[in-house]
């Protein structure tokens, strides 16, 4: 198309032919903009996407007429599954398991996801509960007709996966229950604006006051009055700020989903570190709660294969945490677990060891860390064996009963934790493995991931079930 002199290309002319349904997506939630060039939308307005790379995608408002951009996250293709609330299209049966067992699904919850094993296939996943009100959930493998069609029983064959889901509606016909409402989907993260890094003091509005700990407080908040967050403020002074700022630049590009991501800082004292806000905060506080405590064995190993899956990434990153414990673990609303202060330990090093008596983490550190300072990825995967046990003991103490000074004498002594009541002999192997005296005789993250991974694959009895 040929633009003259002094004519705006319009937004058609750049478009070109009329718009197919492949351009149209439809806002799923409600979208209040944060900056000048974001699109604001509510849920259900058609927007024509212009790009859509990235996090962020750029569209026209077929409401307003305006353009701007939103999180990718919050729409969907037009006549697309994606369309569907019950259609979860990357999710792991691990993930979805998550998703079904948390708080808000009732049974008879469902949703149908692409397959991991099979590529084009899809799985049916519902809710149940057991007589003695356990609940759980149950698989069922979708098989699809070369000529189309889709069925779970050979009986019953449906031309779409909407009408599967219509005829379960009405009658659970062989599953375990009738299929109920869709799965509650967790709320959209806004992911977060890439190019915005050091943020002026007053975006942020501190709200609640969600604990302290060696380097200061932590706050819940709301950068712009919009996006909830958790704001760290450190302790004025107890840091350079020059050699805060060069770490925090480095720990920004550690992303992954199980670390908590690091968002933005304000870079004066007192510096402020913006994260990723964890529902259910610190693993250590979340075990013991009743809802914790209620935790099966194969969650638990769920939840230790996860942070191990954090660490085998930081590992991959030639990067060391130095200070892992339940308590630098946080929880999502879905459970999920992810790793926190990753690094941060090593720029307030030097005040963090005068403290040395009262909050120095002893019982987590590795000897070679204690007698000569020396912190690797290997001695992280020693204080990952003692997180195990803080894991399968719900929250205990380690070494109950025995101060830091004898828990340091009886190490060297070779003495190691005995393995506490509910641990599988199986899995205080693997603890065991972590406490080698030897740094490079410990496993490795990755292979603790694996190891883990499968035992909890193991000990979960539900496989796909049969109509
Ligand atoms: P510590 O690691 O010694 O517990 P922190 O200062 O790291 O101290 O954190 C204090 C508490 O603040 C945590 O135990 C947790 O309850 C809460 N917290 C920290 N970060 C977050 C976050 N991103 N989201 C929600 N809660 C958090
Ligand atoms: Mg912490």
């Amino acid at each position: 198309m040929q633009v003259l002199p002094g004519q705006q290309e319009s937004l058609e002319d750049r478009l070109g032919p009329p718009q197919t349904d492949k351009d149209i997506v439809l806002a799923q939630y409600d979208f209040r903009p944060m900056n000048d060039h974001d699109l604001a939308f509510q849920k259900g307005d058609k927007l024509k996407l212009i790009s859509d790379k990235g996090d962020w995608w750029l569209a026209k408002s077929l409401v307003s007429g305006e353009e701007g951009y939103f999180p990718q996250n919050y729409v969907a293709r037009l006549n697309t599954l994606e369309e569907e609330q019950w259609f979860f299209a990357n999710l792991s049966r691990k993930e979805t398991e998550g998703l079904l067992l948390a708080p808000g699904n009732k049974p008879g919850a469902f949703l149908i996801r692409e397959s991991e094993t099979s590529k084009g296939a899809f799985s049916l996943s519902v809710r149940d509960m057991l007589p003695d009100s356990r609940s759980l959930v149950k698989h069922y493998k979708i098989r699809s007709l070369d000529s189309g069609g889709y069925y779970i029983s050979p009986k019953i064959c449906f031309s779409s996966l909407q009408d599967l889901v219509k005829h379960y509606t009405r009658s659970a016909d062989g599953l375990c229950k009738k299929l109920t409402v869709p799965c509650k989907h967790p709320r959209p993260q806004t992911p977060w604006a890439q190019d915005t890094w050091e943020v002026p003091r007053e975006t942020l509005r501190m709200v609640k006051k969600l604990g302290a700990g060696q380097f200061g407080e932590v706050w819940m908040g709301y950068y712009k009055n919009n996006q909830k967050v958790a704001i760290k403020t450190l302790k004025a002074g107890s840091m350079e700020p020059e050699a805060f700022l060069q770490e925090a630049h480095l720990m920004k590009h550690l992303q992954h989903k199980h670390l908590v991501r690091l968002y933005a800082i304000v870079t004066q004292q007192p510096i402020f570190i913006v994260t990723e806000f964890m529902e259910n905060g610190s693993l250590l506080d979340f075990l013991k709660t009743a809802e914790g405590n209620s935790l099966t064995l194969p969650k638990l190993l769920d939840m230790s294969a996860q942070i191990a899956e954090g660490m085998a990434y930081i590992e991959q990153n030639n990067c060391i945490h130095r200070d892992l414990r339940a308590a630098n673990v946080l929880v999502s609303e879905t459970l999920q677990c992810k790793v926190a202060d990753f690094g941060l330990a090593r720029i307030t090093e030097s005040e963090y060891i005068a403290q040395a008596g009262a909050k120095f983490p002893l019982k987590w550190t590795a000897p070679e860390a204690i007698n000569y300072g020396t912190f690797t990825i290997k001695s992280d995967v020693w204080s990952f064996g003692v997180l195990l046990t803080e894991i399968i003991a719900y929250g205990r103490v380690p070494y109950p009963g025995m101060t830091n000074p004898e828990v340091v004498r009886n190490l060297d002594r070779g003495y190691r934790m005995p393995c506490p009541d509910s641990c599988p002999p199986e899995l205080y192997s693997l603890i065991l493995w972590c406490w080698r005296n030897e740094a490079e005789d410990r496993p490795t993250f990755q292979h603790l991931q694996h190891t883990l991974e499968d035992f909890y694959i193991a000990t979960e009895a539900q496989y796909e079930s049969q109509p």
